[in-house]
């Protein structure tokens, strides 16, 4: 976003980063093991390739460093405040301006306000009775405590999902014993890796156009895994796959019977790995099923009345992944004073997953509905970047003071999105971070990357409501902001400045 306001002009703004470095993802996780299961040449920004990417599938610390290097190059650090995390942001009708105010008491008041939050960075502590009495070192996958020697203590992990497929197989030699609980067996594929080659890194080197089509070929490669997600009858081709390369990784029946998930794939991540699945054939390491009733001083209960003595629980439950969860520290305030979250309590929802009525020039990036599970993010964030720069123009060019999206194309959006969840592997009957209680998936955008590309290519302003800078009165007589999305004559006047688009 920094990157692309500089590049299109816009040069006064500032990153409030909680942290005390940049990085997000690749910051906080630095598990053993941790790698990214998108390929790096499609987990990188299209105006940025790195032919130098060691492996296909990138460990942690090399996106780190490439995120430090983009920083450094761009000149990002002047305008980021670390250690700043947000507490509040009010939206002013009259001035057409965000106030926000962080922890330390900074405050900042901008037109354009970018949520740049990210859904995976608060741990998700499992509500297991008696954990907090645990004696022993206890820690979550993403606080990774690396002082903390793992060789020869007795382990429980708990948790199956992306992080502790690719722990586990880090933990299990160096253990006296390890015991993983696993609630849901998870699908898992074989991870097609290998490092890059000399040569190649060479070719890439030399030849950007080989780069950006080995790019364009992996894309295209993982589109296509779109099909048995958006069909289930196809996904269970797919199943069968994933059953045989189980078959292939684990010598004892009974043991693979457990490892077999019992939903649709797809349903929940999909998830890659080479080494998870025959760390269950070592003598040192039991995969546990029956839920934990209990966590005691040095020991877990399972629902069966077994209880494990144990020196260390690792936690790889995953983070808060709703927005109602990981943004209940920050307020957000728009039209009328009214509450984001508030809003937002039958279920986040934002047009094309980057703006909310009510909540003028607030844009997200990775907002409701468009994560992905077959394709890289940094795709789809590519493609809100561009969308909101194009917002921001359009703001200086229709010398609007706010633009705040309209109802009805919102609600037709939503219409449109449920219409083509249905049917899908998502709706098959799992219960991931991807949905909520009800069932509505709020995370996932249900289909071609490519098509949410040419959704997000050019924003329409009749989508939106524009209020002109010159407006005055935007205080109605109870003294409450007035919400344009109501307002006829508002809009009515504004269409007479024309479309300037
Ligand atoms: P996750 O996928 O949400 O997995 C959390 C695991 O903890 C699940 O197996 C879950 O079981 C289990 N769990 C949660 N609460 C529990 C409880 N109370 N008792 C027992 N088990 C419990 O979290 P994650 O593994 O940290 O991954 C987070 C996201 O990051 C995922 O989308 C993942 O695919 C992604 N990720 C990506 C990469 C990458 O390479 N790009 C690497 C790591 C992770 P249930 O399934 O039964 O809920």
């Amino acid at each position: 976003m920094a990157i692309k306001l500089k590049e299109a002009g816009i040069d006064s703004f500032v990153i409030l980063e909680k942290a005390s470095e940049v990085g997000g993802t690749w910051r906080e996780n630095t598990y053993p093991g941790c790698a990214c299961d998108v390929q790096s040449h499609l987990y990188s920004y299209s105006f940025e390739g790195n032919p130098n990417w060691s492996h296909k599938f990138a460990p942690w610390n090399e996106i780190q460093a490439y995120i430090l290097e983009l920083t450094d190059k761009y000149e990002l650090r002047p305008h980021i405040r670390f250690d700043h995390k947000v507490r509040e942001a009010v939206f002013d009708g009259d001035e057409g301006l965000w106030h926000i105010r962080t922890e330390n008491g900074d405050a900042v008041a901008a037109n354009a306000f970018v949520l740049g939050t990210g859904p995976l960075h608060v741990p998700l502590v499992p509500d297991i009775p008696g954990l907090d009495s645990f004696k022993g070192k206890i820690f979550h996958s993403s606080q990774w405590a690396h002082d903390y020697d793992l060789e020869g203590k007795t382990v429980a992990s708990i948790g199956t999902g992306g992080s502790a497929i690719q722990y586990v197989p880090e933990v299990a030699p160096l253990a006296k014993r390890l015991h993983v609980f696993q609630r849901t067996a998870p699908w898992i594929l074989p991870k097609p890796d290998r490092s890059y080659r000399e040569f190649e890194r060479t070719l890439f080197r030399l030849s950007p156009l080989l780069r950006k089509l080995h790019r364009g070929w992996l894309y295209v490669r993982n589109e296509a895994r779109v099909l048995p997600i958006m069909n289930p009858p196809l996904a269970k081709l797919l199943e069968r796959a994933a059953m045989l390369y189980v078959r292939h990784c684990v010598d004892d029946p009974a043991l693979m019977e457990k490892l077999t998930p019992d939903y649709t794939i797809g349903c929940k991540r999909v998830l890659l790995s080479n080494n998870y699945y025959q760390v269950f054939n070592r003598p040192n390491v039991e995969l546990v099923t029956d839920a934990l009733t209990e966590v005691k001083e040095h020991s877990l209960v399972t629902k069966d009345g077994v209880e494990r003595p144990v020196d260390v629980i690792i936690l790889g439950t995953g983070f808060h992944a709703d927005p109602r969860n990981y943004l209940d520290e920050l307020s957000i305030k728009g039209l009328g004073g009214r509450d984001l979250l508030e809003h937002w309590a039958p279920g986040p929802e934002a047009y094309l997953g980057i703006s909310v009525p009510g909540f003028p020039n607030l844009f997200e990036l990775v907002g409701p509905n468009t994560g992905l599970g077959h394709n890289s993010l940094i795709f789809m964030i590519e493609s809100q970047v561009r969308y909101i720069v194009q917002c921001l123009k359009l703001l200086e060019k229709r010398e609007a003071k706010y633009m705040d999206v309209r109802r009805d194309r919102l609600r037709r959006y939503n219409e449109e999105l449920e219409h083509r969840l249905e049917n899908t592997v998502w709706t098959s009957g799992c219960k991931s971070w991807y949905t909520q209680e009800d069932g509505k998936n709020i995370a996932i955008w249900p289909g071609f990357s490519f098509r949410y590309r040419a959704r997000t290519r050019t924003v329409n302003p009749d989508h939106y409501v524009w209020t002109p800078r010159n407006e005055t009165a935007t205080v109605d007589r109870h003294g409450r902001d007035r919400d344009p999305n109501t307002d006829r004559h508002r809009r009515a006047g504004f269409r007479r400045l024309g479309r300037a688009h």
